[in-house]
């Protein structure tokens, strides 16, 4: 089995550096992902109030009879369940759901700009879940350089990570600078490029990328492997979905090799800076906001 390397955060708390995401996983495939990932050697999954299938992971993580201490759960408040309150209840559903008493990373799924004050008193929240212990870490999603200076300016708990989009078709160097100075841990969503697959023309997916193709080719790793294995060995936390079997496996089998300099230079090198996500100054509760059962 892979020994996953793990990442220290600014509190101290040791998170592996790869986890299993479950973003679009259907709640009917979610328990089966799951063990799947366990049984391969995840030890991290995220998950989130708003995907829906906090339950499923929670049956996983019971039925792979690993103790709850050697798995690392990381799931995120809502913005309909922002507001000091609000995303202290948020915590109570995404634990019981989960079927858990603590849980490891609790983060905030995305500013919301229109109205920020609730996205502070939100992380005032998680300060208070994270005093009494009810989480072990907490942490931003999506926030960019404003949100975040904001944030650090308001709040007392630097956040342990900020969950943003980055693969090499966009990087964000200037939030994970921002991140970099303050000892927050940068973790990519969509790190293989998921969200360009379904993109046309130059830049479309990741995977059918020539340079990542070639470097792929010559450490004779796939594609998703190599993109994996930049983003590790520049210090960033990975969470890839997949619902089967084999590719779940793969990406975890991604600590056997090693890029040069000049690979993880010519990766760099293909930033476009175009977003692939919703433009985060975008979020409102019109246009996202949507109730999180209490079951
Ligand atoms: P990924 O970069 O992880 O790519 C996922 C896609 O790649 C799926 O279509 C999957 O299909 C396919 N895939 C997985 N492995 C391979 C492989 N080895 N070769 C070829 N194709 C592969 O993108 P996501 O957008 O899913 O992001 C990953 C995670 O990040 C999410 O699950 C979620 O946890 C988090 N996320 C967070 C967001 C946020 O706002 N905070 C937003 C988006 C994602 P299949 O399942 O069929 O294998």
């Amino acid at each position: 089995m892979p020994e996953i390397s793990t990442l220290t955060l600014n509190n101290g708390v040791e998170m592996p550096a790869l986890g299993l995401g479950v973003f679009q996983t259907p709640p009917e495939e979610t328990r089966a992902a799951v063990e799947a990932a366990l049984s391969a050697g995840y030890r991290h999954i995220d998950t989130a109030a708003a995907y829906g299938n906090e339950r499923q992971v929670g049956e996983a993580l019971r039925s792979s009879g690993l103790d709850r201490s050697e798995v690392f759960l990381e799931t995120k408040i809502w913005i309909s369940d922002y507001g000091y309150d609000k995303t202290l209840h948020g915590f109570d559903k995404s634990a019981r759901k989960l079927g858990v008493d603590q849980i490891d990373l609790l983060i905030l799924h995305q500013a919301l700009p229109s109205d920020f004050d609730a996205t502070l008193e939100a992380y005032q929240a998680l300060e208070t879940l994270l005093g009494d212990g009810k989480v072990r870490a907490i942490g931003v999603s999506n926030f960019m350089v404003e949100h975040l200076t904001t944030l650090l300016e308001r709040t007392t708990v630097i956040p342990a990570v900020n969950q943003i989009e980055i693969h090499p078709y966009f990087q964000q160097k200037d939030v994970q600078t921002l991140d970099a100075e303050h000892g927050i841990m940068t973790q990519a969503w969509s790190p293989i490029g998921g969200i360009t697959f379904y993109r046309d023309g130059h830049h479309g997916s990741t995977l059918q990328d020539p340079v990542i193709g070639d470097i792929a080719q010559a450490h004779r790793k796939t594609p998703a492997q190599v993109m994996l294995r930049w983003h590790l060995q520049q210090g960033r936390s990975v969470i890839p979905k997949s619902t089967k079997p084999e590719r779940i496996a793969e990406n975890i089998d991604v600590f056997d090799f090693e890029l040069a300099t000049e690979e993880l230079a010519a990766i760099d090198a293909l930033d476009t800076g175009q977003r692939g996500g919703p433009e985060p100054e975008s979020i409102t509760l019109e246009n996202f906001g949507r109730t999180i059962p209490e079951d």
